[in-house]
């Protein structure tokens, strides 16, 4: 007879497959249940017209050897040793009014490059470097969860971040909006602004930038989807069974325990302990009851001002190879409207450093535009016909600005697809569209869900949304802490 405990993990998505890979090394039987025909969830692309489009990683925080979340990512098979890296040296550039500034990796070139763009905002320039360098201590702790630290993991932390509250205490309550205005230079308070959502904290992007410049934030060269397909790898490499079109319906509770799950095809699934890795609102909009939402979560989701959710309207087109204005280049543009807000700028990402984007002397380029929860609402109140006319309307309006902007693409531009935040509701089940967990904005707080829920015995809860803003990063490490509460509440070391 066989006593091993069966997991059952809803959901192949990143955080899903993560826990999968630390269930079986943990020693218990593990299946995965996704709703979709491959797995990856958010981390994935497709192809279109034999050109592959990418959908994920900008940035993989993780890739820096020595880091607590590089082990993670190595043990479940997204990166080994071996893994080539994109030679990409900056992480944008602005331009605005006929000049540019870049971010560069190395720190010390951005400094000096900003300073000329802007002697008089030099001070400020100075301080924001300063700021940034002392955000590379602020690395993401994958070792176990927070919950489980001792005083030791504290003093530890502590003496490797030492001068990162110093970067809190002068940006972890301001906007990007609030703190691009210290900048005089128009172009400056633009390069601020352009990268995340203004209402963002800003010392999210400055940790965002450090993360690039000391070279903990690669991309793994082969896409986001092949990065998925080696994790499915290494799952069933170890035993792990995933099936693919199983949309879990509801979480079976039995006398306050999780006991199993039913699929939309009616069939029911037993298991020892239920991790779901989904999006919560679905968790507990469907799969549980509402009423076992924790409260901070609710807290969220009441109040969309101080917790927004952000997704994008996304175009990929196909442009000559030499097309090379720098990797991810915003630019100013036309106002145009997509969803209920208008846009003055809008970035052109090149994916040309990639033979996998390359097809036929041609490189795949795309924009994303933020889309808001008021864009999400617009979008879906519209009708099919509706909606297929404003996305082709949109496609024109994107591909004549971009012509504007690189008069060389004018006429040069092979239209691939297009996407807006229902795509990622309806392929995801994502909450308005949004691919990341809540905004950290100055009025909220960082969500940060210890997996448990009250009243339900065996599940364990995993994905981005337990821990915002989410992104890769909270996803992996979400699985790997799941097997680790598993572990603890049996009183079995939590070393996997
Ligand atoms: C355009 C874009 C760019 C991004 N760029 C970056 C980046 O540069 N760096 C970064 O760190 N992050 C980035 N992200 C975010 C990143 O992709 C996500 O944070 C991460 O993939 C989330 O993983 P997850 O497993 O928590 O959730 P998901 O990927 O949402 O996985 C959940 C899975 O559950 C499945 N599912 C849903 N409902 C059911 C159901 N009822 N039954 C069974 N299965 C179900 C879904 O299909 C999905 O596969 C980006 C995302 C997008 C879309």
């Amino acid at each position: 007879m066989n006593n091993t405990k069966k997991v059952i993990v809803i959901g192949g998505g990143i955080a899903g497959l993560s826990a999968g890979i630390y269930a079986l090394k943990a020693g218990y039987e593990a299946e995965i249940y996704e709703k979709n025909t491959i797995p990856g969830g958010e981390c994935i692309g497709w192809n279109r017209k034999g050109y592959h489009i990418d959908n994920c990683i900008h940035w993989l925080t993780g890739t820096l050897k020595g880091t607590e979340l590089y082990e993670v990512w190595k043990t479940v098979g997204a990166l080994s040793d071996d893994t080539e890296y994109a030679k990409i040296d900056s992480f944008y550039t602005s331009t605005y009014n006929g000049q540019s500034a870049t971010l560069w990796n190395d720190l010390e070139r951005t400094q000096k490059e900003l300073i000329e763009v802007s002697p008089e905002d030099e001070d400020e320039i100075r301080n924001f470097i300063q700021n940034v360098e002392w955000s590379k201590q602020c690395l993401f702790p994958a070792n176990k969860p927070m919950e489980m630290w001792g005083i030791k993991d504290y003093i530890q932390m502590g003496s490797t971040m030492a001068d990162f509250p110093k970067v809190m205490k002068e940006f972890g309550k301001i906007s990007l909006e609030e703190y691009s205005k210290r900048f005089k230079s128009p172009l400056l308070q633009k390069l601020m602004c352009d990268y995340l959502p203004k209402s963002y904290c800003a010392y999210s992007f400055l940790v965002s930038y450090a993360t690039m410049a000391m070279g903990n934030g690669g991309i793994p060269m082969g896409a986001s989807l092949q990065m998925s397909l080696r994790m499915e790898k290494t799952f069933k490499d170890l035993g792990g069974k995933i099936f693919y079109n199983k949309g879990a319906s509801r979480i079976i509770l039995e006398k306050k325990t999780a006991t199993g799950v039913k699929f939309e095809d009616g069939s029911v699934v037993k298991g020892d302990y239920i991790i779901p890795t989904v999006d919560t609102h679905l968790l507990f909009g469907k799969l549980l009851p509402g009423s076992y939402m924790p409260k901070e979560l609710k807290a969220a989701y009441d109040n969309p001002k101080a917790y927004p959710a952000t997704s994008g309207f996304q175009v990929a087109f196909a442009v000559p190879e030499d097309f090379n204005e720098g990797e991810t280049i915003f630019i100013d543009i036309d106002p145009i409207k997509v969803g209920s807000s208008g846009f003055d700028r809008m970035y052109v990402k090149s994916y040309g450093y990639d033979k996998i984007f390359v097809k036929d002397g041609k490189q795949v380029i795309q924009t994303c535009i933020t889309q808001t929860d008021a864009d999400y609402e617009y979008w879906k109140s519209l009708s099919k016909e509706e909606y297929t006319a404003l996305k082709e309307d949109l496609v024109k309006q994107v591909e004549e600005r971009i012509a504007k902007a690189f008069p060389s693409l004018e006429g040069n531009m092979e239209f691939l697809d297009a996407w807006t935040p229902l795509t990622y509701e309806r392929y995801c089940n994502a909450y308005h569209g949004s691919y990341m967990s809540f905004v950290t904005t100055p009025g909220g707080k960082q969500i940060k869900m210890k997996g448990r829920l009250k009243g339900i015995e065996n599940l364990y809860v995993a994905g981005q949304w337990t821990n915002s803003p989410g992104g890769l990063p909270v996803a992996v490490a979400s699985g790997k802490f799941a097997v680790q509460r598993i572990l603890k509440s049996e009183k079995k070391s939590i070393e996997i």
